[in-house]
């Protein structure tokens, strides 16, 4: 299999509890297309055998969930934050929602921006729900949709608690997102105008990475952050960020301003399914430069290629591929450890082989992240088969071959497929892909 190697960045020893990890955006069985099983003790448990220490709740407009919210949770010694009643030890929880707003604002017609809210307290979000109720139907979905500017939530949000965490989420898809290609903006400020200084972070999303937002110099003011906005238990902190302690609410917001976490986990961006560009029909997948070279024209069938996310953002860059801007939080890569396990056993993710050590592992480890992240490899070798451990060893190295998706065919991520191509391992990450 074709493939680059990327390389990885990785948090030295010391680091270890020193930083807690946090997936801040998640969806509740409220919202479409979402499991049933995502609920607050679903929740609490799977976030614990990922080695997660915080998660949002998700959803905290939907009446019927805010209820659920309200019986669930009693307060966590750490300000601000939750815990479920029957797990006071637990997982902690952080009042987290998602609200999409559709509207136009002054030369730009139909934009479409989805925005993550974090709120200090169940009383703050009763004022944040009752003002959006007299502005849209919160019970029709978990993620509720507004006709106003995005700007004006910013306002009004402002006006209940300037706690209140206001980020705009997975901020280069296509469709949802503030620098969307075909809904958004080409800058924070473009969108967010007179309120922009009340946005402090941007969520990266599945589709970037932040060596992508790396490359333009006017998002460095911003805090990068990951969540998984999991609609499943199984998809829970499969992008996280890797906070400092002490934990609570206002730390959370102070890292958020000023961009002091210590990395994010970060999934491979070529995995998504318009990275880079090309024509499935015509077998033809292209880097953004060699688009342009083709004047953006597919060489077979001679028709407009259809132009990915990595293409966007090499529109809005500033600079070249590569660069890393001094002070920003280490950017982890890491594979799932169903995918690890699945390609070592040479068997489908979703097999009971796979579901069966998956179990095996995280309960001797003591979580998902214990595995893919923090135990030396040489205590892992006294319990995890000698395959997988290679896995883990790989993963953590970045020696994984990455093939980019594109025109709607998702990317490959491969971590022992690529062995004939080893020899090409040192190549820069894009230069060998082809
Ligand atoms: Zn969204
Ligand atoms: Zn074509």
């Amino acid at each position: 299999m074709a493939g680059a190697n990327p390389g990885n960045e990785w948090p030295p020893r010391e680091w270890f509890g020193k930083f807690y990890l946090a997936d801040l955006h998640v969806h509740s069985r409220y919202s479409r297309a979402t499991s049933r099983d995502m609920t607050v003790p679903t929740l609490a448990r799977v976030a614990r055998e990922k080695g997660l220490a915080l998660v949002g709740t998700g959803d905290f407009t939907h009446p019927d969930y805010f209820r659920e919210l309200s019986e669930y949770l009693v307060p966590a010694p750490e300000e601000g934050l939750y815990v479920f009643r029957d797990d006071p030890e637990g997982v902690r929880f952080v009042l987290s929602a998602e609200v999409s707003n559709i509207f136009s604002q002054g030369p730009y017609r139909n934009r479409r921006i989805h925005t993550l809210l974090l709120a200090p307290s169940l009383e703050v979000v009763r004022e944040i729900n009752l003002a959006l109720s007299r502005l849209g139907d919160l019970s029709a979905d978990g993620r509720p949709t507004f006709g106003f500017p995005v700007k004006k939530l910013v306002r009004l949000l402002r006006e209940i608690s300037p706690d209140i965490a206001i980020i705009p989420a997975h901020a280069w898809t296509p469709w949802y997102s503030v620098f969307g290609a075909f809904s958004g903006f080409n800058s924070v400020e473009e969108c967010f105008e007179e309120e922009t200084e009340h946005i402090w972070a941007l969520e990266t999303g599945l589709s970037s990475d932040p060596e992508m937002n790396w490359r333009i110099s006017a998002l460095d003011r911003y805090t990068l952050i990951s969540n998984s906005d999991a609609h499943s238990p199984a998809k829970l902190g499969r992008e996280a960020n890797a906070f400092w302690y002490p934990m609570s609410y206002p730390a959370l917001l102070s890292a958020l301003r000023e961009g002091n976490l210590a990395f994010t986990v970060e999934f491979y961006p070529e995995e998504g399914k318009y990275h880079f560009d090309g024509h499935r029909s015509c077998g033809v997948l292209f880097s953004p430069a060699e688009t342009r070279a083709h004047g953006g024209r597919c060489p077979v069938c001679g028709e407009p290629l259809t132009v990915g996310v990595m293409h966007r953002v090499e529109e809005l860059a500033d600079r070249p591929e590569g660069y890393r801007p001094p002070g920003k939080p280490l950017s982890v890569h890491l594979v799932p450890l169903e995918e690890i396990i699945a390609e070592a056993l040479g068997v489908g993710p979703q097999s009971k082989r796979v579901k069966r050590t998956y179990r095996q592992l995280v309960d001797l480890a003591g979580s998902e992240f214990a595995l893919l992240l923090e135990k030396p490899l040489s205590e892992l070798a006294s319990f995890v088969p000698e395959k997988i451990l290679e896995g883990i060893r790989r993963v953590r190295e970045g020696r994984v071959y990455v093939r980019p998706g594109y025109d709607g065919v998702y990317g490959v991520v491969s971590i022992f497929g690529g062995e004939e191509e080893e020899t090409t391992a040192e190549a820069p990450r894009q230069q060998s892909l082809f």
